[in-house]
């Protein structure tokens, strides 16, 4: 069930990608399986999923526990406390949702601890929806312009979630928005920041965001069924 459903959104990520002359290779695919228990993500992985995002520190600090032998990378996707950042750093290999500077700088300070350099994308608000995480776009610049400056963040470009709509089309603007920002910070060439990935796509809209330019898209529902 999962393995075909996991095909499945394999096969519309290639299509996607061919569709507008874009390497499927170049389109990481994160299976997200937040609420999803260990035995149906382990599921997922021996039909290949080999990156696994998660929103919640406590419930992947289990789930990394219980799977810890599996040859998989972990994406943090959700709201990240700045208290959290401890764990955060131990487990990530991309860390999606860095959306102010205190978060930035807890991280930065946390992987010293480890003696890690943190990859992180910056998450913005496009629409500026009061009750989505995110920088606004308006700020977007400076925030960057700081954390370059962390010795143990490295950025690798920009995350976003739109509004839901019924029809991927009306989340494109936004991806698009998403891509310009990319863009611009691009030609800024500031020391320490690449702008490679653009985090974006859902279950509903990920072959419009692969269109748009996506090189990571977040799929919980395809893959692993709705969420109770
Ligand atoms: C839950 C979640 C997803 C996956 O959503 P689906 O619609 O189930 O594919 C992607 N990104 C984020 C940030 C999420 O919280």
């Amino acid at each position: 069930m999962v393995k075909e459903r996991l095909q499945r959104v394999r096969d519309q990520i290639r299509s996607a990608a061919e569709g507008c002359g874009r390497d499927p290779g170049k389109i990481q695919l994160v299976a997200v399986s937040k609420t999803v228990p260990a035995d149906r993500v382990q599921q997922a992985i021996e039909a290949g999923a080999s990156v696994l995002g998660e929103n919640y520190i406590q419930e992947a600090r289990e789930k990394h526990h219980l799977l810890s032998h599996q040859p998989i990378s972990w994406h943090f996707i959700g709201h990240l406390q700045s208290n959290k950042a401890k764990y955060a750093v131990k487990i990530f290999e991309l860390i999606h949702s860095v959306d102010r500077l205190k978060l930035a700088r807890e991280l930065d300070k946390q992987a010293g601890k480890i003696d890690k350099v943190q990859p992180v994308l910056i998450q913005v608000n496009i629409a500026e929806e009061e009750t989505k995480s995110g920088i606004r776009a308006a700020d977007l610049m400076a925030l960057i312009r700081e954390a370059a400056g962390l010795k143990h963040l490295s950025i690798r470009g920009l995350m976003t979630m739109p509004p839901y709509f019924d029809d991927p089309e009306a989340a494109r603007p936004f991806f698009s928005a998403l891509r310009q920002l990319r863009d611009r910070i691009q030609e800024e060439q500031i020391p320490n920041v690449g702008m490679t990935e653009l985090s974006m796509g859902m279950t509903g809209d990920f072959s419009t965001a692969i269109e748009e330019g996506a090189t990571l898209v977040r799929i919980g529902t395809a893959i692993f069924g709705e969420r109770s």
